[in-house]
């Protein structure tokens, strides 16, 4: 049987195990920090359970996919709600729209906003949705290997629609010409950690995605996700190895032969990373690292975040939805003190997440479960304690102005996560919080490989290499990367 170790179990480390394990490989994951899930790592405090990372549970036509493939649903696992609104978007102290989850009543609400919005949302999502078929069937499952992995008639067919070359900006802004709603199509690439100038149109299938597919919640949180998963690469055979962060390899050649960690050696066939790429380059010797210093330093990050997690003793209004962008402040401004000129920023956007709105596991009774997130520059130096406190600040008044709530004298847990914590607890490339922005020049082929060119039986997954950040594009990572380690073994 073929040793297999895997480093690290974010949701693309556990879906290669799966697939490895059930290929009858010897698999065994190695994870640095306590429990599976890696950046939707959950912690437990003051009767609460917080969602450290993700909160957005968006295609769920991808979770599906992997688990079928394991004859499995993923209601076999938990229970998804979808969410009606599925998110409000707050534009001021006085305005904010609850977007609903069916598509006519968007369409109802845009046309409010501007006359012929409504027609024009039908026609922008006829064409995301094309994008989102050719992107899920053809484009994500490619490994990125090489260019020739696109001829195929298919790709051919579907690339005049597909807008690789025009930006989201510009194509958003074909159809619409009212601020407000050009805001609210481009927020989804946000998630691609990435100005809407500088995505490509292609990406409009995450407008497919948001609006479409929906937004839906998983009881219990994200990390349910990150359990399920565990459990059927269990089921399959995969071993999970908690508190073992990998130091280092002992090669023969080209080759490794063995994983190292503080307290172990593991011997074996093949070794797939899927901690940060860059983290695990450094862990070779130069001559085997793929890309050099140089290369890193001049990829575009997606953003960090300054994270709070909250408890409350006593629960927000109702009108308070789960997920809540407050878009109360210059979006141009924050997005270029996050990629040109890196600083915090003046006035932040940011996010609020209150899952127990919707599930009261995550909160004792008649109490607020709170997320707020405000997407920062990667690596800030000015990343302490009076920095984070006064961005909380910010973020209580402008939650007090827009809901007549002063949250100060109810907190009953309080804790921050940014830049720095990004690194010790997840070895992070400058604190990313998303891995690399989807920019045209970061896509696909132009991607950090799967596969090492120089260390024989060395294989990378996760966020920053194919097909990209986010938790679906994690997962289907995992599933690429073990595909093209069975096939190259078939062809040995
Ligand atoms: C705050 C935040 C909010 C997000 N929101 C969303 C959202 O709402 N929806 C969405 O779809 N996506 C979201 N994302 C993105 C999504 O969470 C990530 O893209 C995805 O989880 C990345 O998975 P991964 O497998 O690539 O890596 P990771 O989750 O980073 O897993 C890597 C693992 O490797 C481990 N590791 C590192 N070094 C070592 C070592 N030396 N030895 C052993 N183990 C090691 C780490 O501890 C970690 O567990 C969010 C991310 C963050 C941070």
């Amino acid at each position: 049987m073929q040793k297999i170790i895997i480093i690290g179990s974010g949701f693309s480390s556990i879906a290669a195990a799966a697939f490895l394990a059930q290929a009858k490989m010897d698999v065994t994951v190695l994870e640095k920090n306590s429990m599976e899930g890696g950046r939707a790592q959950i912690y437990k405090a003051d009767g609460f359970t917080f969602d450290m990372g993700p909160s957005w549970y968006w295609m769920p036509d991808v979770f599906e996919r992997f688990f079928n493939q394991f004859n499995f649903s993923a209601k076999d696992f938990y229970e998804l709600k979808r969410l009606n609104p599925s998110y409000t978007v707050v534009w001021s102290k006085t305005e904010e729209w609850k977007i609903p989850a069916t598509t006519n009543a968007l369409a109802d609400l845009l046309e409010q906003k501007e006359k012929g919005a409504g027609k024009k949302l039908h026609r922008f999502l006829a064409q995301a949705a094309i994008k989102y078929q050719v992107g899920i069937n053809n484009l994500v499952m490619k490994p990125g290997i090489s260019a020739t992995e696109f001829f195929n008639k298919e790709f051919a067919k579907g690339i005049f629609q597909l807008d690789v070359f025009s930006s989201m900006k510009n194509h958003v802004a074909k159809y619409f010409k009212d601020e407000k709603i050009k805001q609210l199509l481009e927020f989804p690439v946000l998630f691609l950690g990435a100005e809407a100038d500088d995505t490509p149109a292609l990406y409009s299938l995450m407008n497919y995605a948001d609006i479409e597919l929906g937004t839906w919640y998983p009881m219990g949180g994200m990390h349910e996700i990150a359990k399920a998963m565990r459990k059927v690469a269990e089921q399959n055979g995969a071993k999970f190895i908690f508190n073992q962060e990998v130091i280092g390899f002992d090669f023969d050649e080209n080759k490794i032969e063995k994983v190292k960690t503080q307290s172990a050696e593991y011997a074996v066939d093949t070794v797939v990373s899927g901690a940060d790429y860059y983290f695990t380059e450094k862990l070779l010797p130069t001559k085997f690292q793929n890309y050099s210093e140089d290369y890193w330093q001049s990829r575009k990050l997606a953003p960090s975040c300054l994270l709070y997690y909250v408890g409350l003793n006593k629960k927000l209004p109702d009108e308070v939805t789960h997920h809540t962008l407050f878009f109360d402040a210059d979006f141009e401004l924050h997005s270029k003190e996050i990629y040109q000129q890196p600083q915090m920023p003046t006035n932040p956007l940011f996010y609020m997440c209150c899952p127990s709105k919707i599930d009261d596991s995550v909160a004792p009774k008649n109490h607020e479960n709170l997320f707020l997130l405000i997407p920062i520059a990667t690596n800030l130096k000015n990343d302490d304690e009076a920095t984070r406190e006064k961005y909380f600040q910010v973020m209580v008044k402008r939650i007090q102005e827009r809901y007549g709530v002063d949250i100060t004298e109810n907190i009953v847990h309080k804790r921050s996560f940014s830049v720095r914590d990004f690194k010790s607890e997840y070895n992070s490339f400058k604190g990313n919080a998303y891995g690399l922005a989807n920019t045209l020049l970061q896509t696909a082929i132009l991607k950090p490989k799967i596969k090492s060119k120089k260390v024989k039986n060395l294989y990378f997954t996760g966020q920053l290499t194919v097909p990209g950040p986010g938790v679906p594009p994690a997962l289907v990572s995992g599933e690429v990367v073990a595909k093209y380690i069975l096939k190259q073994q078939q062809n040995i």
